[in-house]
């Protein structure tokens, strides 16, 4: 049964003279404590009535109660059921309404004695629509009712006659024990004045709204201190989010950190779950702690890291003298006792720095003294807190890094493919413009000479060769450059390259007269690791130029030889003209001709170099250039992988001396 009415405004229409007040919860508290004690103190056996909003508030008092009921047999006690609250006449009646009914919103307590009287009627204000602007104060103790709190026996009267037939609403068997109490309200009051003196009420009052204000104090005090922190961790993370330098972030976290929790020491160092150990750099330090910035810090073997790593979450050790991970530390490894005295740690907390579960980094407190830290639940939250925006700034001060990386790289892509497409202008321009002038020649002059004739067209077919070439080489470079080779990796015998590559040689010069070649190759070489034809572009490359730059009756040797490292250093070396000491770099530089490109005698394009390096570089190898300066010969040297695992049979066939030219 559910019964909407409102005790307080039935009251009010019988009694309109009465005007009721605003009461906060803490002074309704109060008065309803002063006048059960009333109860308990006197000896009088009066009514008491008292209509709890919800069983939970009800359970709250309980225990006063069943004292009260010592006292009397007329207790009436009524809430709205959570639990077990129901129906029943045993040390007291206690009466159940529904959640819905308009006792849930009011707050009464009756008490009627001979020798005193004094009710409390009051339904609690909706303060949702008054709170619009500001948001509501979460503090119990801020709810706030309308009502009458009084010692006037009539209104006492009136309130315990409203309250003891909605009783009989709600349970009519008890009847036979209400009748009589109704039929004495009905005579009038039983006496006109209270007879008691007031001043233990009054004190007993004193006490509660004490105490009320003091759980007051306490639950601001609370707030005050969860404002503070929330700051603190919303002006951290601030910090931190300023920032996209990891180091800043760090030094910001952890001096601000270790300053609001008070702690000795305040350390944050990255780290993953695998790590051994962490170079310190980021320390908050407390005078006189000794610093650990700089140090080394032992990760495995510290059961206080291998349990964050575990549990991925805060662990925090209050006594590190008695706690029992660090008593199971044998006497053989004291590793970390002497750790926690050496740098005065009586209460460690370490805190993971997470992100996406991967273990980024810790924090770490570190209280020192003889006395053990006590650390509140709330402040290691907020520790958690914080080390997940450390998280955070980390990941995205690290895709900043990531990102400037690939900026600048797309920058300098950018560069060189401008630079390319300037200087290939410009060589291809060159050969286009002879090709172009001898064609006009031959046909604007049919009275030309049959000798100058066929000049003219050698020049423009030595030209057009020269573009083909040029084309070529830019377009693998081209692709080198831009990644877009699939090389096909696989063991090879150096010395089958290197044939190819003189076999090729031969081919192209035909009609030129050659250096002598020697090729000295151990038979013990083992096979090399690279993409076979690759290589042998490189050695073509390589002995065409040194063929090139030597005079016929010059020598140009072919030497390989196993370095320190898992690599062979090949170095073909001729006794031409040379390279002077400042050019040793820039003849790796593309359209690089010593001659310029208007005295190009040799045919080359300028690129050879720059594609060898491309190659070699690509499978991990260096290529440079050596020279005792002009006329001297030059040596080219270059190194690249050898297979793993012994595998170098197939070598022994390798020809120990091969001459050619
Ligand atoms: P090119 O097609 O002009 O040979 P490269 O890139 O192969 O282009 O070589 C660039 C330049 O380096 C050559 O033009 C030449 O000046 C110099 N060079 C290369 N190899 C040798 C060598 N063996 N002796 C002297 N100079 C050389």
């Amino acid at each position: 049964m559910i019964i909407p009415d409102s005790v307080l405004e039935t009251l009010l229409k019988a009694l309109p003279q009465v005007r009721p007040q605003i009461y906060f919860k803490s002074s309704l508290t109060a008065l309803s404590h002063a006048m059960e004690d009333q109860v308990l103190a006197g000896n009088d056996h009066p009514l008491v009535i008292a209509s709890f909003q919800r069983e939970r508030f009800y359970r709250q008092e309980a225990h006063r109660y069943l004292r009260i009921s010592d006292r009397t047999d007329q207790v009436y006690v009524l809430a709205a059921p959570e639990t077990d609250f129901t129906n029943r006449s045993e040390h007291y009646e206690t009466i159940a309404f529904e959640p819905g009914d308009g006792l849930s919103e009011e707050w009464h307590l009756v008490v009627m004695g001979e020798q005193y009287a004094s009710c409390l009627i009051c339904r609690e204000r909706d303060l949702s629509s008054e709170t619009q602007s500001a948001p509501p104060l979460h503090v119990d103790q801020a709810r706030r009712f309308e009502g009458i709190w009084t010692f006037d026996r009539t209104i006492v009267l009136k309130s315990a006659e409203i309250l003891l037939n909605r009783i009989l609403q709600y349970r009519p068997e008890l009847r036979t024990k209400i009748a009589p109490m109704l039929a004495q309200i009905a005579t009038g009051p039983i006496a006109a004045i209270n007879q008691v003196d007031p001043a233990p009420f009054a004190d007993r009052l004193v006490t509660y709204l004490q105490a009320g204000q003091y759980k007051l104090a306490k639950a601001y005090r609370s707030i005050a201190e969860k404002e503070r922190k929330e700051r603190l961790v919303n002006s951290i993370t601030a910090a931190v989010r300023r920032s996209l330098d990891p180091h800043e972030i760090l030094n910001v976290a952890a001096e601000e950190l270790g300053k609001v929790l008070g702690a000795g020491r305040c350390l944050i160092y990255r780290c993953t779950s695998n790590d051994s150990s962490a170079i310190l750099q980021h320390e908050y330090l407390l005078n006189p702690v000794p610093s650990l910035s700089g140090r080394t810090w032992t990760l495995q073997g510290n059961p206080l890291f291998e349990e964050v790593v575990q549990r991925q979450e805060a662990v925090f050790i209050q006594d590190t003298q008695t706690d029992a991970r660090f008593s199971m530390i044998k006497d053989g490894d004291r590793t970390l006792k002497s750790l926690t005295e050496e740098w005065d740690i009586r209460s460690w907390l370490m805190v993971p720095v997470l992100h996406q579960n991967q273990l980024l980094g810790a924090v770490e407190l570190h209280y020192c003294g003889t006395t053990p830290h006590v650390l509140e639940h709330d402040e290691v939250e907020m520790v958690e807190a914080i080390a997940t925006q450390v998280g955070v700034a980390l990941i995205q001060a690290e895709s900043f890094a990531n990102l400037e990386d690939l900026n600048q790289q797309l920058e300098a892509l950018d560069r060189t493919r401008s630079n390319l497409i300037a200087i290939t202008g410009h060589e291809l321009r060159t050969p286009l413009s002879t090709i172009q002038v001898c064609l006009e020649s031959l046909a604007s002059e049919p009275d030309m000479s049959q000798d100058l004739r066929q000049v003219m067209l050698n020049s423009a077919l030595a030209d057009g060769e020269r573009m083909r070439k040029l084309i070529q080489d830019f377009l693998t470079l081209s692709r080198l450059e831009s990644g877009r080779v699939e090389w096909r990796i696989e063991p090879q015998p150096l010395w089958e390259c290197v044939e190819l590559a003189l076999s090729s040689l031969q081919a192209r010069r035909m009609s030129t007269a050659l250096p002598q070649i020697v090729t000295q190759l151990s038979t013990e070489l083992p096979l090399v690791q690279v993409d076979g034809e690759w290589l042998v572009e490189v050695l073509t490359k390589l002995l065409d130029n040194a063929c090139k730059f030597t005079e016929a009756q010059g020598r140009v040797t072919i030497q390989a030889e196993r370095n320190e490292g898992a690599m062979i250093e090949v170095t073909i070396a001729d006794t031409g003209r040379g390279i002077e000491e400042n050019r040793l770099e820039t003849v790796f530089d593309r359209f690089y001709q010593e001659e310029g490109a208007l005295r190009r005698t040799t045919g080359g394009t300028g690129l050879g170099l720059a594609i060898c390096r491309q190659i070699i570089t690509n499978w991990g190898g260096r290529i440079w250039a050596e020279s005792n300066g002009k006329d001297h010969g030059s040596e080219f040297h270059f190194t690249i992988p050898i297979v793993p695992s012994g595998e170098t049979k197939r070598s022994a066939a390798t020809r120990r001396r091969r001459t050619t030219g």
